[in-house]
């Protein structure tokens, strides 16, 4: 039965929609939130109601909400060439700019760029792409891919699979079997006790190394790894963490897939995650900031190793067998060379580097609150991981509750943000100011506090 205070956009919705993420049952008790209008940081809800967009929506609107130079390049390039494919050869100007750009910006030096629409649709290509190379290079046993608990890839089946949290895994018959999770870089949860941050990450390498050996060196393909993991929790990998894993893969002739998915295009405050984090990988993935999320697309940028063997491989076949239709959409890649050039001409990145500590201490100010963990981030992302007990680092015997719990308080105060499961999330569009840092903020005493009330009497605590 729905309830009989849900509006008519509410009812409609409910009929017509089965939304990702959200529980049937609960939506159709609750209603949808209907999102209206946004400008800058800001959205207004259909009762009129604005909130301040803490998360970018899904850690991807970079410059918020109706900017005009990205709406004019749109309108400009709709104009002239709504749509274009790249299949059999065929090119245009935008794929071309923007496929430089990414080569031009990227830390590593990449020959080449594939696009897609999404960063699922990207990551799958990487494994196929790799796949591709290893049959190519007469190393057909080489194709398990090794991942992460907690990291996330995406929703298709294979980046699903690479994806390490159980809600993408269960009754979905996934992972796929080539697929093996290691050690998440946590170290308030995962650490031993009295063990340092480098000696933890020393460990997490050996845990690599150990797995890597037991499944046979000749037959593990690649690594895939965000820099800093979103959405399992915005977890930033402690001192070491990816100097440690470098030579484990180099030893074992394993390719390295960077996820930049979220951290690209200067959410950590610099270009790319695999800077700031200091990772040496042979392909990266990119979607989200790439285009400020006007316009959906994603892009697949591998080193000259990898193009150099498919252009080999192309010998043996009529063409390479793959491809999106919406791949390199000249929308998107019109959108996506403006969203770069704003990042450049505004000076974003610097922006991100000056608003990041005042962003980064402010979140900090709430880790001896009774009801937090952990505070913790990197750049303009961050996280509070709630516990009922911070020195064990213990869980909620009811996990996702109090997470949710002071999700929707924060949303009464006109504040949009993300729980996982207990950890809040905070990813806010990379043009917020100090006043949009200050709004986020100015009711989170007050929402940990009744949270806190709550949990305590709800017998969470
Ligand atoms: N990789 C990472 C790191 C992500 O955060 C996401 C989405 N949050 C994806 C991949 C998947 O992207 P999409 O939802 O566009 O398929």
């Amino acid at each position: 039965m729905a309830n009989d205070m849900l509006t008519n956009a509410q009812m409609r919705d409910i009929e017509a929609l089965l939304h990702p993420y959200t529980n049937a049952a609960t939506h159709r008790q609750v209603g949808a939130h209907l999102i209206e209008r946004g400008h800058g940081c800001h959205v207004w809800d259909d009762s009129g109601k604005r909130y301040i967009e803490g998360m970018a929506g899904l850690w991807c609107a970079s410059l918020g909400f109706g900017d005009e130079e990205l709406i004019e390049a749109a309108r400009e390039q709709l104009g002239k060439l709504p749509y274009y494919h790249l299949f059999g050869g065929r090119t245009h100007e935008p794929a071309i700019e923007l496929a430089e750009k990414i080569k031009e910006l990227y830390p590593q030096p990449m020959a080449r760029v594939f696009y897609c629409s999404s960063g699922s649709e990207a990551n799958d290509t990487q494994v196929k792409l790799i796949w591709y190379m290893m049959n190519a290079l007469g190393k057909p046993q080489k194709k398990k891919i090794i991942s992460r608990r907690k990291a996330y890839h995406g929703v298709t089946l294979v980046a699903a699979s690479m994806t390490g949290l159980p809600l993408n895994h269960g009754s979905f018959d996934l992972p796929f079997d080539f697929v093996k999770h290691t050690t998440t870089p946590h170290y308030w949860r995962e650490a031993r006790d009295g063990e340092t941050e480098e000696q933890f990450s020393a460990r997490l390498a050996a845990d690599l190394d150990t797995l890597i050996e037991a499944e046979g060196p000749d037959t593990v393909a690649a690594f895939i790894s965000e820099p800093v993991m979103g959405a399992g929790g915005v977890i930033v990998p402690p001192k070491g963490y990816f100097e440690a894993i470098a030579p484990v893969l180099r030893k074992h002739d394993v390719l390295w897939i960077d996820d930049e998915v979220i951290c690209g295009f200067g959410r950590t405050g610099n270009w790319f995650g695999a800077e700031t984090l200091n990772m040496q990988p042979t392909s990266a993935s990119m979607a989200k900031q790439l285009t400020g999320s006007y316009v959906p697309l994603s892009a697949v940028a591998i080193n000259q190793q990898m193009a150099d063997v498919i252009e080999a491989e192309s010998a043996r076949h009529p063409a390479l067998g793959h491809g999106f239709t919406y791949g390199g959409h000249p929308l998107g890649c019109a959108v996506g060379v403006k969203a770069i050039e704003i990042y450049q001409k505004r000076d974003i990145l610097r922006h991100v580097r000056q608003i990041a500590p005042v962003f980064q201490a402010r979140l900090r100010q709430y880790a001896d609150h009774p009801l937090v963990g952990e505070a913790r981030g990197v750049g303009l992302m961050g996280a509070l991981e709630l516990s009922p007990d911070r020195k064990s680092a213990a869980t909620f015997k009811a996990p996702g509750k109090v997470g949710a719990r002071l999700m929707s308080e924060l949303l009464k105060h006109g504040v949009i943000l993300r729980a996982i499961g207990d950890s809040l999330a905070f990813c806010p569009p990379m043009i917020i100011t100090e006043d949009g840092v200050e709004e986020i903020f100015a009711p989170m005493e007050a929402a940990l506090d009744a949270t806190y009330s709550w949990a305590k009497a709800e017998g969470h605590m």
